[in-house]
């Protein structure tokens, strides 16, 4: 059906870049990706291709990303085709005066980014005041493109043949690969699941809400290491991938109606993304998640990482060095900081700040309790505790009460902080040795320093 199964050219696949920020929510990626992009050319498809695209209203000059050709090259011309690189909408257009039953001259490519929709109305209709960013007029109905966001990066750009080569970034097409080309293309560079599947140059128009489903349904981890499969465990991957990509498309196909409107990554029916702390659907326990950089990723810890937590900042944070194994574990956690919190202010906790805190015995043993940076390298990296210098929370800690203890020390230790653990969220603990604390982390922290504090003595 799309004459051009390519790769997805966006950059990031799903994920926001650094300091998009906003609500936590917004981790929770919203931006369409190959089910929703499928059904969005079909409907297009059916509209326009034959049809010609009489002109183009910009509601601002800054969504139009390419100057040569002019736009203005674009009006007149009859649609050939409708397809996508990615998660990009290709709207082939025919030499100016030929039919459409030639091949395309030039291209319109849109990108919706996170924000970005299409609505279909009647011949010549405004384009929406704060929302609208272009209206594609043709002869069969007007295309408008809004974006829902401040923010406005959703994209169009009109090419020639080799400048939509240049917008692809080579990803394969899962759905359209056999197992053994989906494993060459997996194993070519050693990442996490998580990592390789949200790659646009390894695979084309999966993001990360489907990336989650996938890996839920093919109850595999999403920090495993793409060199550590077997045949057996790649085959399952590919398998689910087609499942939940095929079953997802069929679902917002029917879903449409007259055109999709409601185009959202946030889906009552999906397993786990967007479910932090809401049942698996296959067992029942709280779907868990992992936040990095401006992202978040959800899972399944029974189903996917054999009761395993991954390292998730916010967490982290909370439990310091402590960090829990299991869901049994986290759930005694969380009741004992909750305890813990009255005596906040305590002598104990005014200990913490003096008693340079040690890393816990096994903590950061396992690649799962990789720490903040890591993760926030790779998302969600399986790295090696110790591999790229990351410090712990807690050692970063220590790092930073040797800076004031120590003043020789100091900017030994603000280079290793640097290197090391410089993420936005160690520097903010680094930073509530002398701040005042929040509560609940002065409660935890006071609680594990005393406990800390009194193993010392004995
Ligand atoms: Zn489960």
């Amino acid at each position: 059906m799309h004459e051009t199964p390519a790769a997805d050219a966006s950059a990031g696949a799903g994920r926001l870049p650094p300091g998009s920020g906003g609500a936590a929510d917004d981790r929770v990626s919203a931006m369409p990706e190959l089910p929703d992009v499928d059904v969005y050319i079909e409907h297009i498809a059916a509209r326009t291709r034959g049809h010609a695209l009489e002109r183009v209203r910009l509601a601002s000059p800054f969504v139009l990303r390419t100057a040569d050709p002019p736009l203005a090259a674009a009006a007149g011309r009859k649609v050939v085709s409708v397809t996508r690189i990615g998660k990009r909408i290709v709207v082939g257009l025919a030499a100016a005066g030929a039919s459409a039953a030639g091949s395309a001259e030039l291209y319109l490519v849109i990108h919706l980014m996170v924000a970005g929709r299409f609505r279909w109305k009647p011949a010549g209709a405004p384009i929406p005041g704060k929302l609208g960013l272009a209206a594609f007029d043709f002869d069969s109905g007007t295309l408008l493109l809004t974006e829902a966001s401040t923010k406005k990066r959703a994209s169009i750009h009109l090419v020639r043949a080799a400048g939509l080569a240049a917008l692809d970034p080579g990803g394969i097409e899962v759905l359209g690969s056999d197992v053994g080309t989906f494993a060459a293309r997996l194993r070519s560079e050693n990442h996490t699941l998580k990592r390789a599947l949200t790659d646009p140059h390894l695979f084309s128009g999966i993001g990360n809400a489907y990336s989650d489903e996938i890996l839920h349904h093919a109850r595999m981890s999403p920090v495993k290491l793409t060199s550590r499969l077997t045949d057996e465990e790649i085959a399952n991957l590919h398998a689910s991938i087609h499942v939940v990509l095929e079953e997802w498309t069929d679902r917002l196909r029917k879903e449409a109606g007259e055109f999709p409107e409601k185009v959202t990554a946030f889906r009552p029916e999906m397993a786990v993304h967007g479910k932090y702390g809401q049942p698996c659907p296959r067992c029942g326990r709280p779907v868990q998640r992992i936040r990095y950089a401006a992202n978040e990723s959800n899972y399944c810890p029974t189903c996917q990482t054999d009761d395993k937590l991954l390292a998730d900042r916010s967490l982290s944070r909370l439990m310091r060095g402590d960090w829990p194994k299991t869901l049994e574990e986290l759930e005694a956690k969380k009741t004992q900081s909750r305890a813990a919190a009255a005596p906040a202010g305590s002598i104990a906790a005014r200990a913490a700040s003096f008693i340079p805190a040690r890393p816990p015995a096994g903590a950061g043993a396992t690649p799962d309790t990789a720490p903040p940076k890591a993760a926030a390298r790779e998302p969600p990296s399986a790295a090696p505790p110790k591999a790229k210098g990351a410090a712990t929370p807690d050692t970063a800690n220590t790092n930073a009460k040797t800076t004031a203890r120590q003043r020789p020390s100091a900017a030994a230790a603000a280079k290793s902080r640097t290197k090391g653990a410089a993420t936005p969220d160690t520097a903010n603990t680094n930073a509530k040795t002398t701040a005042p604390q929040r509560p609940s982390t002065a409660a935890a922290k006071s609680k594990t320093a005393a406990r800390r504090a009194g193993a010392r003595r004995r």
